[in-house]
């Protein structure tokens, strides 16, 4: 079987780590509201790999993350006056329940960004003793100069990118491509205490702890949307190959996006649809077709006319099936 792996742009011959087993990592929502038509592209497809993968007979050890501490998650939870642990307890249940709906297999475990603080703090102190990383007034950014193969993911040259980037006035940073691992708490913010200040965590360490905690230090796939390319993954890369001096993940799979009426999706626009809203309007499993009816590093046009033709494909297959 061969895969096209992002880090090399290549399609490459899959071989796991281990024989017979394959360790992979889905990046997952931010839990703030009910998941978009958008989010459900990943679930679906990297669960369809997972079960082609198990259909081989591989064991699958499959972790899907939640981030559960974020701007938007806190931004919610002061307009509804609640706790930024209710907003992600509500829609954690929302999204799981739309899952099930999708007939998608639960992962073999389900981290949440907001209980694996310590394994954060413990990576980030090994950053900084191994000299990939510094704290200025509580903060700690990640030197990305430091780490000499930054930008191998997603091509891109850390010159190039710095002519773009300016140092906003509130930061600290000794370069403006440093990236925040860990930063002080606002009034009104969740927080936990760490050696630097009490505060919580940037949003790429999450990944490359959770990685590594609940998979090893080395993985077969790491996998999500391509917009995750840069700088989540890259940041990831750097993170966790600087803390655990190995290569991270052999193989990168990355979705292309879904589109509304061949338009970018965007909220203010109206080009936006959850999940269950169309899980009202359609089987699930219609929509759980649709989003397999195109390669998965194709764009994807979703739109009703669409729809209409996958309900009938899949309900011809159903009816043939049935007469066999
Ligand atoms: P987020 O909660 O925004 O981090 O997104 C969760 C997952 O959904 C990530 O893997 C994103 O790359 C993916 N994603 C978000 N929007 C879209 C979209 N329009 N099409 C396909 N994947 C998306
Ligand atoms: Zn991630």
């Amino acid at each position: 079987m061969k895969i096209y792996n992002t880090l090399t742009q290549k399609k490459e011959e899959f071989v796991p780590i281990e024989p017979g087993k394959v360790r992979m990592y889905v990046c997952g929502p931010t839990v703030y509201n009910f998941a978009h038509i958008g989010n459900a592209r990943p679930a679906i497809v990297f669960d369809a790999f997972r079960m082609y993968l198990e259909y081989l007979g591989y064991q699958v050890n499959y972790v899907t993350n939640f981030t559960d501490v974020d701007d938007k998650i806190i931004k919610r939870a002061n307009e509804e006056g609640v706790s930024s642990n209710e907003i992600s307890e509500r829609y954690i249940k929302e999204f799981l329940t739309d899952m099930e709906a999708l007939n998608i297999k639960e992962a073999s475990t389900h981290p949440r960004a907001t209980q694996e603080i310590d394994g954060m703090i413990e990576m980030i102190d090994t950053l900084i003793k191994k000299g990939y990383a510094y704290e200025k007034n509580g903060t700690v950014y990640f030197k990305t100069r430091s780490f000499k193969e930054y930008g191998k993911l997603s091509k891109k040259k850390i010159d190039d990118l710095e002519a773009g980037a300016r140092i906003a006035v509130s930061e600290e940073k000794e370069d403006p491509m440093d990236f925040v691992l860990w930063k002080p708490k606002k009034e009104g913010e969740p927080s936990w205490p760490s050696p630097w200040s009490d505060g919580r965590p940037g949003w790429h360490i999450e990944c490359s702890v959770m990685s590594k905690k609940y998979l090893g230090e080395q993985i077969d796939i790491h996998a999500g949307g391509e917009d995750l390319v840069f700088p989540h993954h890259e940041n990831e890369i750097a993170q966790s190959e600087a803390a655990n001096g190995k290569e991270f993940a052999r193989y990168w799979m990355h979705n292309a996006f879904l589109n509304i009426d061949n338009k970018k999706m965007s909220k203010s626009e109206g080009l936006l649809f959850t999940i269950r809203e169309i899980c009202e309007q359609y089987d699930p499993q219609v929509m759980r077709f649709f989003m397999l009816t195109s390669h998965y590093r194709s764009p994807l046009n979703f739109s009703k006319e669409l729809m209409e033709a996958a309900k009938s494909s899949l309900t011809r297959i159903i009816t043939a099936e049935g007469q066999l």
